[in-house]
């Protein structure tokens, strides 16, 4: 297959070693980048089946979302401005008691178009019909870690367990790679100590990484020191768990030891600003897990929650809040910014060669229009992209090399069939007529 020659375009390469930006050419071999040069014109276009006239794109790697439940779409909107114990238990866990098989897919295909078109090339997913979502994610080409979400109190977490392993079994490592699995306990104060232990012997069995939301609310730390004599964080420690690898979600209330805990064990936490401001649950400290060496990237969570999956936003308020909430502009600065939301996303999710635009990595490649008044004058593209630019803003997508947003437009999903499908499965499921 001839490759893919963008011309002439403004190239962030988040590559240590290289210049922060430079006007250059980037050719697409296949399912990687094969050349990623700073002098126009220099690549032999004789590779290139197709060239891309790059001069109106900024070129960066393709944004990471590291949390989230894609088909909480269906319910965005939904209900709002509650505090989360009470937005979960009266609004959103009666509806999901309803979802079937079809409305996770039509849900996840909902947010799979959102993010696309947003220039985020990877999702992480925590939920159920998890099948279901691996079949929207295959299709759609689009990049996924995905979890069956473990409950292990009440019913059925037995079943889930097994599900979880039949994920594992069939989806990991499919699509060419494009879809890995990872175990999803939710909580540890909805995993028992337990079952924890049983979710830590899976993955022994299987070798895959954890997500878990952990230290999310002022009352989750509360609650786990009066049951358990420790922080969410300890408890994790002390049950092991940490010594798997870990995707935290969250982290909001974190004291001194517990950052210290995370950046010993090398779990990649997940910061999700939008969601944790929504829903009053704090601002995660961020700047000083970096300065620890923990490492971070950045999640959407469920668009119930957000209420969009726009990651550019994501990225705006990681740098804006840690600047406020300490009084200092000088703390994550954009280029940081940028870091958490690729190539510091692919860490947390242990995804190898994707999240640099590099010789030899994966082709996940997400291109901005510069044309447009916001975007004018551009003093430094890292800046535009951080404090101005927006998710409608992404022009050119391409995940494994294959292009799946031009112009603005998806190449081969069909978006007035998903908008109105998924629509008319989330009206079934809240009553409306
Ligand atoms: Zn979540």
């Amino acid at each position: 297959m001839a490759g893919i020659l963008i011309t002439g375009a403004l190239i962030i390469p988040m590559d240590e070693g290289r210049p922060d930006y430079f006007t250059g050419d980037l050719l697409v071999e296949k399912d990687r980048i094969a050349a990623v040069s700073d002098k126009p014109g220099s690549v032999d276009r004789s590779r290139a089946g197709r060239i891309i006239d790059g001069r109106n794109l900024v070129l960066m790697p393709g944004l990471i979302n590291t949390h989230g439940h894609a088909a909480m779409t269906l319910f965005r909107g939904y209900a709002d401005d509650l505090p989360l114990k009470e937005w979960l238990e009266a609004k959103i866990w009666p509806l999901e008691a309803n979802l079937q098989g079809d409305d996770v897919y039509w849900g996840a295909m909902l947010s799979i178009a959102e993010m696309l078109k947003g220039g985020t090339t990877t999702f992480t997913d925590m939920y159920f019909f998890m099948d279901r979502v691996a079949a929207a994610a295959a299709e759609s080409k689009i990049r996924a870690v995905l979890a069956r979400g473990l409950i292990g109190v009440g019913g059925g977490s037995e079943n889930s367990l097994r599900e979880a392993e039949e994920l594992f079994e069939n989806w990991h490592g499919a699509a060419g790679g494009r879809i890995s699995i990872t175990l999803g306990p939710h909580a540890p104060y909805t995993c028992p100590p337990a079952f924890l232990r049983r979710v830590m012997a899976l993955a022994d069995r299987t070798g895959l990484p954890l997500q878990i939301h952990l230290s999310e609310t002022a009352g989750e730390v509360r609650d786990c020191l009066q049951e358990h004599g420790c922080s969410p964080v300890q408890l994790m420690n002390r049950l092991g768990l940490l010594a798997y690898n870990v995707i935290a979600a969250h982290c909001v209330h974190l004291d001194e030891r517990d950052i210290a805990v995370l950046a010993e064990n090398k779990v990649g936490v997940a910061h999700n600003p939008g969601s944790n401001l929504k829903l009053g649950s704090g601002i995660a400290p961020a700047a000083a897990l970096l300065s620890a060496g923990v490492k971070v990237g950045l999640g959407t969570d469920g668009a119930a929650s957000n209420n969009n999956l726009d990651l550019l936003e994501e990225v705006r308020l990681a740098a804006l809040l840690a600047k406020g909430a300490a009084r200092e502009p000088t703390l994550i600065p954009a280029k940081t910014a940028l870091q958490m939301a690729t190539a510091g996303g692919a860490a947390v999710l242990s995804l190898p060669d994707t999240g640099r635009l590099k010789e030899g990595f994966k082709a996940d490649i997400a291109g901005f229009d510069l044309a447009a008044p916001h975007m004018a004058p551009l003093h430094d593209p890292l800046a535009q992209l951080v404090y101005a630019a927006t998710a409608g803003d992404a022009s050119l997508v391409l995940v494994d090399g294959e292009v799946l947003v031009e112009n603005k437009e998806l190449t081969f999903l069909d978006e007035t069939k998903i908008c109105a499908e998924a629509s008319r499965r989330a009206y079934r499921l809240t009553g409306r007529k």
